[in-house]
C-alpha cells in the first residue's frame, strides 16, 4: 500500500504540461517562452519579462530549511488556500469521495470540497472545542480520503496535541491523507507536525507566510508532505503559479534579518494576546475569552451583535463568527498592535458600562 493509492487515478495517470521553463537548462539566449526580450518598464519590475520558475530553488530551499523538512517534502503555492485545493483534486474523485471537517473550524475545506464535488462528513469539537478522536475515527467511511485538522484552530485559537495527531494517524492508516493546516503554528508553543512526516506518508502539513510572516498579500503557502504526494500534485499546480515579485519579497522575509523581524513581531503579538485576554476578561459583558495560541482571541459576549456593531460604528473590523456551532456569541479578534488593541477595549468598555 502506497499513499498514491488514495489518490485519484486520472491524476496519477496525468501526463503533466511541460512548460518552457521547465525544459529549459541554462542558455543565455531565451527564445523558447515567447516572452518580451524588453522589461516593460526599464528598472521597474526587474526580470518580469521572463516567466518565474515553477518552483524557485532557493525559495523552496530556504522554506524548507525554515520547517525542517526536506526539499522533495515541499510544494510552494499561492498561500496555503492553493495547497487546500490542490489536495481536493488530487485525492476526492467528484460525487464519490469525501473530506472529513471538525466544525466550528476555517470555512475553505468544506467550499474547496465542495467545489470539487467532494462530499462533506462533519464531525464537532468537543463543548471545548478539542478533536474528538474517537468521533472522528468511527466517522471514516471508505469514501473519506482527507481528514482536516486545524492547529491552533481557526476561529476558536486552541492546538491540537501532538499526541492527538499521532492516534489519528494511527487509526487511518492506508485510508486517507490527515492535513493538518498550522497557520497559526508560529504563535503558539507547540513544535510542528512536520516532524513526524518520515513517519507516516499518509500525513500533510498546510503552513503559510500570511499570518505571522506578514506576507498576507504575496500569496506564499506550502503543502508539507510525503515526496510522492509532493510529486503527484505539482502535476496539477499550474505551470507558473508563483509571481516573480512575490518571490522575491519572500526570499527577502526568510533571510537572517527578515527571521529576526518575524520572531520579535512574533514576541510582540503574543504578549499583547495575553494582555487583551486578561483586559477582555475585566470587561463587563464579556462572558468568556477562549484560550488561544494564535494572533486572535474568539470572545464570547451577552451581547456579541452589539459589540460588533459599537466597534463599527468606531471604524473597527473584527470576524462574526456567530454563525458557527458552539459561537452563537463570539467575535473574532486579531490581535493588532497595542494602540489598536486598546482602542478595541476603549469601544467594549464604553459598550458595556
Ligand atoms: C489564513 C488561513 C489559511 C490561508 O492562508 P493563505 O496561505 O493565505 O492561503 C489557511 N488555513 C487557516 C486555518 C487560515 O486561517
Amino acid at each position: 500500500m502506497s499513499v498514491l493509492d488514495l489518490a485519484r487515478d486520472e491524476i496519477r495517470s496525468l501526463k503533466a504540461y511541460s512548460s518552457a521553463r521547465m525544459e529549459a537548462n541554462g542558455g543565455q539566449v531565451l527564445l523558447n517562452a515567447n516572452e518580451s526580450a524588453w522589461e516593460c518598464v526599464s528598472g521597474a519590475g526587474a526580470g518580469c519579462n521572463r516567466y518565474p520558475q515553477p518552483q524557485p530553488e532557493e525559495l523552496v530551499a530556504r522554506l524548507a530549511r525554515v520547517y525542517g523538512v526536506r526539499p522533495e517534502q515541499l510544494l510552494v503555492g499561492r498561500g496555503s488556500d492553493e495547497a487546500i485545493d490542490l489536495l481536493m483534486r488530487g485525492f476526492c474523485r467528484a460525487g464519490q469521495d469525501a473530506v472529513l471537517i471538525q466544525p466550528p473550524t476555517f470555512g475553505m475545506y468544506e467550499v474547496s470540497a465542495r467545489v470539487q464535488g467532494a462530499a462533506v462528513i462533519e464531525v464537532p469539537l468537543t463543548a471545548d472545542f478539542h478533536v474528538d478522536v474517537d468521533a472522528v475515527l468511527a466517522a471514516m467511511t471508505p469514501s473519506v480520503k482527507l481528514v482536516f485538522v486545524c492547529s491552533p484552530n481557526n476561529p476558536t485559537g486552541q492546538r491540537v496535541a501532538r499526541s492527538t495527531i499521532e492516534r489519528l494517524l494511527a487509526g487511518m492508516a492506508g485510508r486517507a491523507l490527515l492535513v493538518v493546516d498550522e497557520a497559526y503554528i508560529d504563535f503558539g508553543d507547540e513544535g510542528s507536525a512536520a516532524a513526524l512526516l518520515d513517519e507516516y506518508e499518509h500525513l500533510a502539513v498546510l503552513r503559510t507566510l500570511s499570518k505571522a510572516w506578514a506576507l498576507a498579500g504575496a500569496r506564499i503557502g506550502c503543502l508539507l508532505a510525503h515526496p510522492d504526494v509532493i510529486a503527484l500534485l505539482r502535476r496539477i499546480l499550474p505551470p507558473y503559479p508563483l509571481p516573480s515579485p512575490c518571490v522575491d519579497v519572500a526570499l527577502l522575509a526568510l533571510s537572517g534579518w527578515g527571521r529576526a523581524n518575524v520572531l520579535s513581531r512574533v514576541a510582540l503579538v503574543r504578549e499583547q494576546r495575553e494582555y487583551m485576554k486578561e483586559a477582555l476578561a475585566g470587561v463587563a459583558g464579556v462572558r468568556e475569552v477562549l484560550p488561544s495560541q494564535a494572533n486572535f482571541l474568539a470572545v464570547r459576549f451577552d451581547d456579541a451583535g452589539l459589540a460588533h456593531q459599537n466597534l463599527l460604528a468606531a471604524g473597527i473590523v473584527v470576524r462574526d463568527v456567530r454563525r458557527y456551532p458552539g459561537l452563537e456569541d463570539a467575535l473574532r479578534i486579531t490581535i493588532g498592535t497595542a494602540d489598536e488593541n486598546a482602542r478595541v477595549l476603549d469601544v467594549l468598555r464604553s459598550t458595556f458600562a
